[in-house]
């Protein structure tokens, strides 16, 4: 397994500081063939490569985790990371009815993922769903989602035979505002290779109606190919996001990644079967195990995720209660949540996050609040980063100047470090670590 071969080639770095990069780079190497069997594109393999590379060199080996644990887990959290933190749903919260438009190659599973998301957001999310296919090629295509319209009990646009796509759309959107449909789902036709014809029809298509979801149905086993699939398919029409079928398959999921990469949509939903309901919202650490290829990657993952907080609280404890937690610190702190995804994955993690919550509370969005105070410690001299107590209101006045923001803002970083301070002291009266949980959150 990966992580057994990136064991081996981390043995000997045990003890030593920093990942340095002729280490990394050859873990990569591992990691490399990793996604490439995975069946993800090579171009995409490329950058992702080069970009996990770069954050991992120079990261410290922590004490109880090896080496290769710890590039695991930075692989896994880059893959989560690319594949979207965290699963998103269709977005149809528009005046009625809103529109879902299905694309993609022929046999991909456009159809039958109709069916089965008209069938999920009428169960679940209790909308009054109209189908229509736009599939005039593929002989009995429209029959098709009639039958699993009626196994569905979802209505369907009533045949007219003859009718061509822009027609059958505009008859469609129609019937749907007539009849109070909350959601009209447009499945249109697909070919076996991406040809200008298709295109055309799609954009035309996409020009009636006007979706407010237009989603890309590709086989998880596309492999290779995805990245052409993904670009022609990005190129003529406004994808908002991207479904994944066959997952239930033995496909590693590679194709997750290169769409993700190349069209920067979200995948939204896989498909787990060839039932109407095999479909589930998209799990990206799920797929990201999946992609590494390893049964026992995510319970390694976890472990050494739980380590390394468990350690780095350590040692930030250890730093405040000595007294010497500085601006330094406070801007590894921040720079990690940024890491994390911003507060919530965070939030086991740091001493006073309660403190820090409540400031963020109080400002904007959580990013734009990170990068000002990354911004307000980067204006600080060494000295003052070093010793926050040296930094009076003459030096507020240049600090908040140098970083574009406020003495206020200054003040509240200050008082925030200080709360961070006052926590870690109470914590460590309540014994350590184990009385931090009740002061997060
Ligand atoms: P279309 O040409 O894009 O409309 O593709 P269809 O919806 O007609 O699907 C082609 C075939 O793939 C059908 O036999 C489906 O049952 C099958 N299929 C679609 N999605 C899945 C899936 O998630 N898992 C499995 N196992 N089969 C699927
Ligand atoms: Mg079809």
């Amino acid at each position: 397994s990966l992580s057994e071969r990136l064991g081996g080639v981390f043995d000997r770095l045990r003890g030593r500081g920093a990942l340095n990069e002729s280490d990394v780079r050859e873990a990569m190497r591992e990691v490399r063939i990793a996604l490439l069997e995975a069946d993800v594109a090579l171009p995409v393999v490329r950058t992702f490569v080069e970009k996990v590379t770069e954050q991992a060199v120079g990261q410290n080996v922590l004490r109880s985790v090896t080496p290769g644990q710890q590039v695991v887990k930075i692989v896994h959290d880059a893959l989560v990371d690319t594949l979207g933190a965290e699963a998103s749903d269709l977005e149809l919260e528009v005046t009625p009815p809103a529109i879902v438009m299905m694309v993609g190659l022929q046999g991909s599973g456009k159809t039958t993922t109709t069916a089965k998301i008209a069938k999920r957001l009428t169960e679940k999310g209790r909308k009054k769903v109209m189908m229509a296919s736009l599939d005039v090629n593929r002989p009995a295509a429209q029959e098709q989602l009639a039958t699993l319209g009626a196994q569905a009990s979802v209505a369907t646009l009533p045949i007219v035979p003859g009718q061509q796509p822009v027609d059958i759309a505009r008859r469609a959107l129609q019937a749907a505002k007539l009849q109070g449909f909350d959601v009209l789902m447009l499945d249109t036709a697909g070919r076996l290779h991406v040809d200008q014809a298709l295109m055309d029809e799609m954009k035309a298509v996409a020009s009636v109606s006007e979706p407010d979801e237009i989603l890309l149905v590709v086989d998880a086993l596309t492999g290779q190919d995805a990245v052409n699939v993904a670009k022609s398919f990005s190129e003529q029409v406004a994808l908002s996001g991207v479904v994944l079928t066959r997952m239930d398959g033995d496909a590693r999921g590679g194709a997750a990644l290169s769409m993700r990469a190349v069209t920067g949509k979200p995948i939204k939903f896989v498909g787990t079967g060839e039932k109407l309901d095999g479909i589930e919202l998209f799990q990206p650490s799920r797929v990201a195990g999946r992609i590494l290829g390893m049964g026992d990657v995510v319970s390694l993952v976890e472990k050494a995720a739980e380590t390394i907080k468990v350690e780095e609280a350590e040692a930030l404890a250890a730093r405040m209660a000595k007294g010497l937690f500085d601006m330094n610190d406070l801007r590894n702190q921040l720079n990690q949540m940024k890491r994390m995804g911003g507060l919530s994955g965070l939030a086991s993690m740091l001493p006073g996050i309660k403190q820090v919550k409540q400031a963020m509370a109080s400002g904007a969005a959580d990013d734009k609040v990170l990068v000002r105070m990354d911004a307000i410690i980067g204006s600080m001299t060494p000295k003052e980063r070093g010793k926050p107590e040296l930094i009076n209101a003459k030096r507020k006045i240049r600090i908040a100047k140098g970083s574009g923001t406020t003495v206020q803002d200054v003040n509240k970083l200050l008082k925030m470090h200080q709360e961070m301070g006052t926590v870690m002291k109470k914590m460590k009266k309540m014994g350590g670590l184990k009385g931090l949980a009740g002061l997060l959150g």
